[in-house]
């Protein structure tokens, strides 16, 4: 397979879309992945409009995140109580959602859906355990009837819980979104053998720093511009190359301003040089 690696940016839609967009573009930047509006910005004409908007950046959309109202990344524990399908009392009804964002992204002709599926649980025994490999099955055949992927962001688990799980799941197109700034900022394990246990499902990644927290798994670690934390890029773009991932480097920097588009110009230019160095075309 031939590699291409295009850079990508993660991107909020936004009344900053438009500057957000010509920054992208200013970069050189041809790929993004998108956090997928609220249900009630998701009409069939804010849908067009979006797409429009893309096209005309000539930027391609490689995946559609979800997010779910109620969700907060305030501290660990609460990330645990309200992010993704793992909460028991909201699950049906973001199941029903994250179908929605499936047909929002057929829309936009996007082939991959991305969702942080929250904190998987370890022990398989449970009925919860079952009960979540049964959700994401349905959640994965759902997105195959619209020709597409589902993407499970890393970071929450080990690779070890996350690996067994999609084994669990068992469907063709379940994949994984590998950040691995969320592996030392949840404090979930070293970033590069995690990288090459789930390699074979990696099909998206984030190109995202961090370093680690004091107390790891108690606290956030805290995120960095690229490079200037722990995960070691030459490294992970070394393992990626190792793996044969062929998809985008899409960066994310979870901060917001001006800082943001300086931080991530900065990472342009060090993923790009890497991409050289160590011939990743
Ligand atoms: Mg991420």
């Amino acid at each position: 397979m031939e590699h291409s690696h295009p850079l990508g940016i993660f991107i909020i839609c936004d009344k900053e879309l438009d500057t957000r967009l010509e920054g992208a573009k200013q970069l050189g930047i041809t790929t993004a992945q998108i956090l997928a509006p609220a249900a009630d910005n998701r009409s069939l004409e804010q849908t067009v409009y979006l797409k429009n908007k893309f096209q005309n950046a000539d930027i391609k959309i490689t995946v559609v995140f979800c997010g779910f109202e109620g969700e907060s990344y305030a501290d660990i524990p609460t990330v645990k109580a309200t992010v993704g399908l793992v909460p028991k009392s909201t699950r049906v009804e973001r199941l029903e959602e994250a179908k929605k964002i499936s047909d929002f992204a057929s829309l936009l002709q996007v082939d991959a859906v991305g969702m942080h599926i929250g904190f998987i649980p370890k022990d398989e025994t449970d009925a919860d355990y079952q009960e979540l490999v049964d959700l994401t099955k349905s959640f994965c055949k759902y997105c195959a009837h619209n020709n597409q992927r589902v993407h499970l962001e890393t970071g929450q688990e080990t690779a070890e819980i996350l690996y067994a799980f999609l084994q669990n799941v068992n469907c063709d197109n379940l994949a994984v979104n590998f950040d691995p700034a969320n592996m030392i900022l949840y404090g979930s394990g070293e970033p590069l053998s995690a990288l090459e246990l789930v390699g074979d499902y990696v099909k998206s990644v984030h190109c995202k720093d961090a370093i680690w927290a004091k107390k790891p798994k108690v606290e956030w670690g805290t995120e960095t511009p690229l490079g200037e934390g722990d995960v070691n890029f030459r490294k992970f773009l070394t393992t990626l190359k190792k793996i044969n991932y062929s998809g985008p480097l899409t960066i994310e920097r979870e901060i917001s301003g001006t800082t943001q588009l300086q931080d991530i110009a900065k990472g342009v230019e060090l993923l790009n040089n890497l991409k050289k160095e160590i011939e990743l075309s």
